[in-house]
């Protein structure tokens, strides 16, 4: 069923201006927040709405929060990740593009709870509307006090500033953001010490998702119990789902957690192109094992379901397949993907994202081996768990999966019949 909370600005025109989000209720319960409720309390009212994060991970973000060190004396920041560079995945983007005094409100309250009186916005270099429209955002924000020394007459401190990516997928991983924000090579660093430890400028730093922090507002003004309500038991509320591929109407839709998967497919986004059938859908972004057409039809849109799976919710970034679909070449694209992003610093990902890539690529030109399928399951395994960041198993997921649930099509390209299929693709048009 449709739950629209983050999504809640969406059909507005003209939301992003501050009049419009105002006019419709936006920032009117800011200053209670500010003035009625003391910053733990409302990491308390987070934590208990178990609001999980919608970057990918999914972690607890009232969790997360209450990891900051009670004394330090250096600054706190918060970042919020916008870089959006999960293939498949379209959602921040809206809420940015449509919606983005949302985000900010937001934004402020979490700074207010954690004592943060910086913040960030890493969004991807890509995004240059979005950044635009973030930028005009934060100085219509400032100009009506919502922003800056003394926010609504409170007293609160809180700026907030866009920072702009040059285009590389790591980082999107946090460490590496808060490495490119300091004017550094984007690359992952070494976990522990965790962010909210020693982030940003080596100071204590939360780092939440856009649709995360967008999702605050409506959180604090009707209640944890409220939000929990939604959802299942322990993945709690709505969630914003990016279907694209082979269907009628591919888009963002905000579901409650717990939906079939076949409801976002059927109901949502209009059911697979006509005349065609369902083959595969990867339910997470690129970054999660692939599900057969049989394994969508059981499939709910939560963490624990599609953990149970062998897959995962991820940035719920929904990826159809019909079955003109070369699970193959769409295998190859995705590792050439991640041969090209991964930053070089564990051997493992480097050499073996690489390897795989160049395997893949042996087998579709119809030079593979029969050995090769077992050879890219081996490498699979040398990387996964031994890197720094989770690029590494990122890498492995699509292959694995594929792999081992459509062994079958592997094995027609290697015996040399590979190329009747892509002529099929081709000339039905949607090769992917
Ligand atoms: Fe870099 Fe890959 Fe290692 Fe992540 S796993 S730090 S992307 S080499």
């Amino acid at each position: 069923m449709s739950e629209k909370i983050v999504f809640k600005y969406i059909d507005l025109p003209g939301a992003e201006k501050l009049a419009v989000y105002r006019e419709h209720g936006g920032y009117s319960n800011l200053k209670q927040v500010i003035t009625t409720r003391e910053p733990a309390e409302v990491t308390g009212i987070v934590k208990d709405s178990g609001i999980r994060g919608r970057g990918g991970a999914g972690f607890p973000a009232g969790v997360k929060w209450g990891f900051l060190p009670q004394q330090q004396e250096k600054p706190v920041y918060l970042v919020c990740n916008a870089d959006e560079g999960e293939p498949g995945t379209f959602k921040d983007r809206e809420i940015i593009e449509k919606s983005p005094h949302q985000l900010l409100e937001g934004m402020i309250i979490t700074c207010y709870a954690i004592g943060a009186k910086k913040a960030y916005i890493y969004i991807r270099g890509e995004f240059v509307k979005g950044a635009r429209i973030l930028n005009e955002a934060i100085v219509e924000a400032r100009t009506a006090g919502l922003l800056g020394d003394d926010i609504l007459g409170t007293g609160l401190q809180v700026d907030i500033h866009v920072h702009r990516g040059a285009g590389a997928y790591v980082c999107g991983e946090e460490t590496a953001l808060l490495e490119s924000i300091e004017g550094k090579r984007g690359q992952p660093r070494l976990k522990p010490p965790f962010p909210a430890v020693v982030g940003l400028y080596e100071s204590p730093t939360i780092i939440n998702n856009v649709e995360t922090l967008a999702a605050v507002p409506s959180i604090l003004e009707q209640g944890a119990e409220w939000y929990r309500s939604l959802g299942t038991e322990k993945s709690t509320g709505s969630k914003l789902f990016s279907i694209s591929g082979h269907l009628a109407r591919p888009g963002v839709y905000e579901l409650k957690m717990g939906t079939p998967l076949m409801e976002l497919i059927n109901d949502h986004a209009g059911g697979i192109r006509e005349g065609h059938t369902l083959k595969a859908c990867i339910p997470g972004g690129s970054s999660v094992p692939i599900l057969t057409a049989e394994e969508c039809q059981t499939a709910k849109l939560d963490y624990e379901s599609l953990e149970a799976q062998g897959t995962m919710l991820g940035s719920g970034a929904v990826i159809v397949m019909d079955e003109t679909t070369s699970i193959p070449r769409t295998t190859s694209t995705l590792a050439d993907f991640y041969a090209h992003e991964s930053c070089g610093q564990c051997t493992p990902c480097r050499e073996g994202t690489r390897w795989i890539s160049q395997i893949l690529h042996r087998i579709l030109d119809g030079n593979g081996r029969p050995e090769d399928l077992d050879l890219l399951l081996d490498i699979c395994d040398n990387i996964s768990m031994k890197t720094i960041c989770p690029l590494g198993d990122a890498a492995i997921a699509p292959v694995q999966s594929a792999v081992t649930k459509f062994r079958s099509e592997f094995e027609e390209f290697i015996a040399g019949n590979g190329t009747p299929r892509m002529a099929a693709a081709t000339k039905s048009g949607s090769e992917v």
